[in-house]
């Protein structure tokens, strides 16, 4: 197994921040993978799928591992669906589009977000009223420290608003993913925008929601490629009742909803908008003119500079509200 040296990490985050990784490794096989776990024991470990949810402020002390384990394969198909296992290589949108053409549903809300099919099951990936832990049978691992390979059903990954077993933990490899994905499928209104992209269309196709979802992404977001960025940069906050109520007292009209066990989600987007920050730039990075969530690098190759411009953004929602605003994205 050929394992690089001080390899350049820019091509490797959708921020594009510059920083070496002392060791980097592309493993085609589980074997392979067993194979490097077993052989490089002692040191630190970062496994990467495309890079575009996470961004590098300092070079990498240890070995990056980047699986390039490909295949889409049909498990099992009945009259009323398919189980399909996904190598965690696989880019994500093109298996979307792998079951959309065959009229396989559940994945379809999903359309167009960017990154590996492993790298899905890690926070849980939503868009649109769907998360991705209501197609996901099984994922399939390798434990990083025996390099013994482990199985989760569904119950046992965890899964939650943007969190996970495997994200929690960060002891696994995942490898495959399995999905059991329907072969009806009836359009449910759930989710604002969606309905009316839909709104000349009362019972739109599978594909006909692909396409509706591909264009809101398309005129809301920036392209990564154009301009860097990992998407949403932080999470929706969770708060407690008596949280809320003050919120509601500074800001009546702030979006709340009920998230169980008397917690309540509100908008981070609202509140960086609220707090003045929404356009806001400092040097090379900037919030999304038209996205409050989005945190764009506008031409900085360090990551520190993103890093800071963060904590400013947090700072001063802190400081309206008294909320913190929690990083979607991984900062290394
Ligand atoms: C423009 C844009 C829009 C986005 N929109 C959405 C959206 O609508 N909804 C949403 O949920 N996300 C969204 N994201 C975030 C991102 O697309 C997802 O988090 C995606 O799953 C990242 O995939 P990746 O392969 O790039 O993972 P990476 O960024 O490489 O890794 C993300 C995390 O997963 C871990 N990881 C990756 N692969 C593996 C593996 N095989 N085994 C174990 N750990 C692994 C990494 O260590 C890291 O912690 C968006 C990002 C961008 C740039």
């Amino acid at each position: 197994m050929n394992i690089q040296h001080n390899i350049q990490l820019q091509p490797y985050n959708s921020f594009k921040t510059k920083a070496l990784s002392k060791l980097f490794a592309q493993p085609a096989t589980v074997t392979e993978l067993q194979e490097i776990l077993s052989e490089y024991k002692t040191e630190k470990k970062l496994i990467i799928g495309k890079g575009c949810n996470l961004f590098f402020t300092r070079n990498f002390d240890g070995l990056i591992i980047k699986p390039e384990i490909y295949g889409i394969h049909i498990l099992e198909e009945d009259a009323a669906g398919v189980e399909i296992e996904v190598g965690a290589a696989e880019e994500w949108d093109k298996f979307v589009e792998f079951c959309v053409s065959r009229g396989y549903s559940g994945v379809e809300n999903l359309s167009l977000i960017p990154g590996t099919a492993g790298a899905a099951p890690i926070q849980n990936i939503g868009a649109y009223g769907a998360e991705v832990k209501d197609v996901i049978t099984c994922v399939k691992t390798v434990e990083i420290e025996s390099g013994h390979i482990q199985n989760f059903s569904n119950a046992a990954c965890g899964f939650a608003y943007r969190n996970s077993i495997f994200k929690q933990t960060q002891k696994f490899v995942i490898t495959s993913v399995v999905f059991r994905l329907s072969k009806s499928f009836t359009y449910i209104e759930k989710y604002a925008d969606l309905n009316l992209e839909l709104k000349n269309n009362s019972n739109p196709s599978l594909s006909q929601v692909r396409e509706a979802i591909i264009r809101i992404r398309t005129r809301k977001l920036p392209d990564y490629l154009e301009l860097p960025n990992a998407g949403s940069f932080f999470k929706n906050p969770i708060l407690s009742k008596p949280e809320k109520e003050k919120l509601l007292t500074l800001l009546p009209d702030a979006p709340v909803y009920n998230a169980g066990n008397d917690s309540f989600k509100t908008s981070a987007a609202y509140l960086i908008e609220k707090a003045g920050c929404k356009g806001k730039r400092k040097g090379n990075v900037g919030i999304y003119d038209h996205h409050a969530l989005i945190v764009v690098n506008y031409g900085t190759e360090n990551g520190e500079e993103i890093l800071s411009f963060i904590q400013d953004v947090q700072y001063e929602v802190q400081l309206k509200f008294n909320i913190e605003l929690e990083p979607e994205v991984w900062i290394y």
